[in-house]
């Protein structure tokens, strides 16, 4: 049994993903746990490769059926990398692309498939990947026996590994299947309507349904207009049309990692939690002292965000 751990690079451009950084980083720690080595296939032109330094390897397989993310040419070129490598761990995002792949490839490479992974460890002989269920209401521990397995990981979840020096770089002539790809991108959609990229905020000031009215909205902007911040919120907030997707926080919306999010009249439902618990700092207002918000939030207040609002706006102003 091979004691390697290989991880699906994924890019948006030529950008590493930082879901791939994460991947990576989990890939190390249990490849030196096990005496083996961390790979990573990257798919499309081979640039990005020098981007992943930490890894043992990236296996690189290039072919124009491969230049954009389609699930039956990407499913074909993954399973001829785990025939030829034969790693004893395939990681891949639990997003779009992981989730199509994980369970495709579960079935064709003959592999048990943990989804909805955040964090694996490795237990004597055995891999233990604590998952999410109901949503992330529940963590559920699965062992994971065989020769084989297959984890997808939520966002977020761990630590990204920092790349550092260079890898090898290993090309595998493309299988010949994807010379019969019956799937092609013919147009790529970016989102209309992106006001602000709530992503790259350094601050969020985020609001939910706390906050009571649409016209109420207008003490949020003040306050995140006084601090430079963007206004984010969750999704009841979008689901009522006060605000656009956009902003929308979570795990139907959007992942952010800010310096500070200011999270007012949030309850802190598991949704909202997998799109802004790695925010280096959170601070709560709510006036439930019981809600989950404050399981994550670094400091937190249960003063009314009525009065609260207003005052830090004029207080920031000076
Ligand atoms: C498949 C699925 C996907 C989902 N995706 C997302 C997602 O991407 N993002 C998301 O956010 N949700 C998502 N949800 C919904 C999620 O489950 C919650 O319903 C939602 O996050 C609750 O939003 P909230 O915290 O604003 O509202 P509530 O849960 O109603 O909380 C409002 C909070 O405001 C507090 N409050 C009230 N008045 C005040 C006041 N005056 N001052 C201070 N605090 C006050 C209350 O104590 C309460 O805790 C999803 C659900 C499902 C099933």
């Amino acid at each position: 049994m091979s004691n390697d751990v290989l991880v699906l690079a994924e890019r948006v451009g030529k950008q590493i993903t930082d879901s791939t950084y994460e991947l990576l980083g989990k890939a190390r720690e249990l490849a030196d746990a096990w005496g083996g080595r961390a790979e990573v296939a990257l798919f499309g032109p081979s640039e990005g490769a020098e981007q992943l330094g930490g890894a043992d390897a990236v296996i690189c397989i290039d072919h124009p059926a491969l230049s954009d993310y389609v699930p039956e040419a990407y499913e074909t070129a993954l399973l001829h990398v785990l025939t030829q490598r034969a790693p004893r761990l395939l990681l891949l995002s639990n997003a779009t692309v992981g989730l199509d792949l994980g369970a495709a490839l579960s079935v064709r490479w003959d592999a048990p498939l943990a989804a909805y992974a955040v964090d694996l460890a490795v237990d004597g002989d055995a891999l233990v990947a604590t998952t999410q269920i109901l949503g992330g209401k529940i963590l559920a521990e699965v062992e994971l026996g065989g020769s084989r397995a297959i984890a997808t990981v939520v966002g977020g979840s761990l630590p990204p590994m920092t790349p550092a020096g260079s890898a090898e770089v290993v090309t595998l002539a493309p299988p010949a299947e994807l010379d019969s790809s019956r799937m092609s991108v013919l147009q790529v959609f970016e989102p209309s309507g992106g006001d602000v990229d709530i992503t790259a905020a350094d601050m969020l000031v985020s609001i939910g349904r706390g906050i009571g009215s649409q016209d109420n909205l207008e003490l949020a902007e003040e306050l995140a207009q006084a601090l430079g911040a963007p206004v984010s919120a969750s999704r009841p907030i979008i689901d009522a049309g006060w605000m656009p997707k956009t902003r929308q926080v979570g795990k139907s919306g959007l992942k952010v990692k800010p310096k500070a999010y200011l999270a007012f009249g949030i309850s802190g439902a598991p949704e909202h939690l997998e799109g802004m618990r790695s925010a280096e700092l959170i601070i709560a207002c709510n006036t439930d002292a019981k809600a989950p918000i404050f399981d994550v939030a670094h400091y937190g207040t249960t003063v009314d965000l009525f009065d609260l609002m207003p005052a830090l706006a004029e207080k920031v102003k000076g």
